[in-house]
């Protein structure tokens, strides 16, 4: 390799679940669009979620290519659907084999691979960790693992206060997940895999959490280049529209459909790319919904011990129909252009679970949120969105519970119909709202643009790699 002038070679190694493997295919093309030659090593089964858009990019002339590594074993779940459980150990030989014979300045890798860290220690090549997460749910975990705030508590209802935080930030246990109610005994092995990495790459940007930014890198004394917010790097329709799986509903039709509503007239419901919800619930939904009033294109994923199979009669009598003949709302079963149908500007509110894509997403396309978390950080994020932002109002869901398992707590059809109403309704609350939402996601826009806190960081992490390049060749 010429050291002098080659240009920075960076591979991203995504993992098989929707919420980690958009963005760092993201990660990978804004890379590539300030002149790193970006390779995304993925599988033959994975890579159709994103061809499309990668060979758009080879063709506007960007350095930027897909190596394909063929898993010994198939791995179980590449629909976009794949929990943070889901074993890609099979790529461990074509992955040793792949870099053994092309040595990058260093791979971008998602922390749910977790066997890849050892394989590159062992070869020596620099790694960076990717989490999917933002900067606000690491600063909350790190703070309650050195308080140890959760041993007091007399139940899992009861509030704690989260020290350590520039905001005010209340949780209860029941909104932690299970793994990190003990979370001042066990290791910190987020922090030990930040220690043998040279940093993180975040998807968000600095005007979104400048104090808690400002945290993982002079508290947590971690390298954290905030990239973000990644998604916009889709301009056009097809970018926006081919990000994923193929969507159930062509983008004409959805377009057409939002075309005849008023701005700001139709809330977005969806629950992500892999949590579940039982029956009762999407019940409890379609009532709120009907009672509100509200135009509503709502996303249903995945049905949690689904009685019959195929069947729905989970939906109120008749409650498809008379929402199709009145206009009033789309039920989609499968995937939707997520980011496609937020910037539409009929679009204005957004019932999210709370993943960070959603929460980024959401942000950058100016809609308030209507917070619903289900699992993982969720309600951490929702914090972030209701009471650091203030760009959201709560659902008021209470119960952390793994993507698959069913939750004791149904949020009942008229917490449904007030949260949607109140984003939904115009009053000077939300109008206060939709400005403030407005304003972080111009500034978005700002971040990564010439001259931005986000598109900076990329440039400092290339010249980091091109200093320790340099480095190991004198
Ligand atoms: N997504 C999408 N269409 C869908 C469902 C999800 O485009 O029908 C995208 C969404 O835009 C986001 C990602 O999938 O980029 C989901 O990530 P998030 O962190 O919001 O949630 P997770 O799926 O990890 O729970």
């Amino acid at each position: 390799m010429d050291t002098e002038t080659s240009s920075v070679k960076m591979f991203f190694f995504p993992f098989v679940g929707g919420g980690h493997q958009i963005p760092m295919v993201d990660t990978a093309r804004v890379f590539a669009s300030h002149g790193v030659t970006s390779t995304i090593l993925t599988t033959p089964s994975n890579v159709h979620h994103f061809q499309n858009s990668i060979t758009r990019d080879q063709t506007s002339g960007l350095p930027i290519t897909i190596h394909l590594l063929t898993e010994q074993s198939p791995i179980t779940d590449t629909d976009m659907t794949a929990g943070p459980m889901v074993d890609t150990s099979s790529l461990l030989e074509p992955l040793t084999q792949y870099l053994v014979d092309h040595r990058p300045d260093c791979v971008v890798v998602d922390m749910f691979h977790r066997w890849a860290g050892d394989l590159l220690h062992e070869l020596g090549i620099p790694r960076i960790v990717f989490t999917g997460n933002g900067c606000f749910p690491r600063c909350i975990v790190d703070n309650m693992r050195k308080h140890d705030v959760l041993q007091n508590l007399s139940s899992d209802s009861e509030p704690f206060l989260v020290p350590g935080l520039p905001h005010r930030v209340e949780l209860t246990r029941s909104q932690i997940p299970i793994f990190m109610r003990n979370i001042s005994q066990g290791p910190d092995r987020l922090k030990q895999l930040e220690e043998k990495s040279l940093g993180t790459v975040i998807n968000s940007f600095y005007g979104l959490e400048p104090d808690y930014a400002d945290y993982v890198r002079n508290e947590l004394g971690n390298k954290a280049w905030l990239v973000g917010p990644v998604s916009l790097c889709n301009r056009t329709v097809e970018d926006k529209t081919e990000r994923g799986k193929k969507p159930t509903i062509d983008e004409q039709s959805c377009l057409n459909w939002l075309n005849s509503k008023k701005p700001n007239s139709v809330v977005y419901l969806s629950f992500g790319s892999f949590a579940g919800m039982a029956e009762k619930q999407l019940k409890e939904i379609a009532y709120g919904l009907e009672a509100s009033d509200q135009s509503f294109i709502w996303v249903v994923g995945k049905i949690l011990n689904s009685s019959e199979n195929g069947s729905e009669n989970w939906l109120p009598d008749g409650f498809e129909q008379r929402m199709k003949e009145q206009g009033k709302g789309l039920i989609l079963r499968g995937w939707v252009p997520q980011i496609l149908i937020l910037e539409h500007e009929a679009v204005g509110g957004f019932v999210t679970h709370c993943g960070w894509n959603s929460t980024v997403e959401g942000v950058c396309a100016g809609v308030p949120m209507i917070t619903w978390p289900l699992t993982a950080e969720q309600f951490l994020n929702e914090k972030l969105i209701t009471e650091v932002l203030r760009v959201g109002v709560q659902v008021g869901s209470k119960e952390w519970g793994s993507w698959e398992g069913e939750r004791k707590e149904v949020v009942g059809r008229e917490k449904v119909e007030v949260a949607v109403k109140k984003v939904m309704v115009k009053s000077e609350e939300v109008e206060e709202m939709r400005r403030r939402v407005r304003e972080i996601a111009g500034s978005a826009r700002k971040a990564v643009e010439e001259g931005g806190t986000s598109y900076g960081d990329v440039d400092a992490l290339i010249q980091e790699l091109k200093a320790r390049r340099l480095a190991s060749h004198v």
